[in-house]
Order: C-alpha cells, then structure tokens, then sequence
C-alpha cells in the first residue's frame, strides 16, 4: 500500500484566522472593549488603557492617587522608571505639570481647586 504524503502548504497553518481577525476586530473598534478600558490623560491628552493611567480622585477626605475611591476621577499617564514597585503609582511629571498649568483638575472634577492643593499632589509624586 503506498501511502501518498500530501506536502503542507506554507500558506495553511502559518496564518491562523483567528489572529487575522482578532487584528481586524481591534482596527474596527479600538476603544469599546470592556476588558481594556481606554481613559484619556488629562496632562498631554493621549488615549490609553487605563492600566497604563493613574486614577486621582478628590472627595471629601482630600486627593487620593491611585487609592479606592469614589470620588470623580482624572486621569493621568503612569510614569514608567523601572524601580518595579507597583505598591506607589507615580505620575508622569510632564503630564501632571501640563495638567496644573492648563487647570485640567478643575475641569475633570468639575470644582475650584488652590494651588496648594495641585502642590500637594505634586509633592506627594516626587517623593514617591
Ligand atoms: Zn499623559
């Protein structure tokens, strides 16, 4: 009995569909996907996924960065040094500045805010 060997085609196998459509499904809605939700950076404005942001929240108890919170949230970019403690969230200080100078906190939380207050959270980043 000889056997007839079928010789693999490249094309078949080196592809998955499932990749090919996973890439189109993300093209055709970049932002709407529950798992990965997309939050914009107050400071320079860039849509990103909200893991790569940091939440900063004011209620009545004052500023809270990165902490549980229900207070209304604005979003700045996390800050990427590599010391590896993901324990204290660090903003990127470019952003924060850009936020501070162009009154996004106010914007975002809809409210007055003093200058201490926008120190504070300052301060409270660089020693972080
Ligand atoms: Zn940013």
């Amino acid at each position: 009995m000889a056997a007839t060997t079928v010789p693999l085609s490249p094309r078949c196998g080196s592809t998955p569909r499932s990749r090919r459509k996973r890439r189109a499904i993300r093209r055709l809605v970049p932002a709407i996907d529950r798992h990965h939700p997309v939050r914009s950076c107050i400071g320079c404005r860039q849509r990103r996924p909200a893991s790569e942001l940091v939440r900063i929240t004011r209620s009545a108890d004052g500023i809270v960065v990165d902490g549980p919170s229900s207070g209304r949230g604005a979003w700045l970019c996390r800050a990427v040094d590599g010391s590896g403690d993901a324990e204290l969230a660090t903003i990127e200080s470019s952003c924060l500045d850009e936020a501070i100078r162009r009154s996004q906190f106010a914007r975002a939380w809809r409210t007055t805010i003093g200058r201490d207050e926008l120190d504070a959270i300052r301060t409270t980043n660089n020693t972080r």
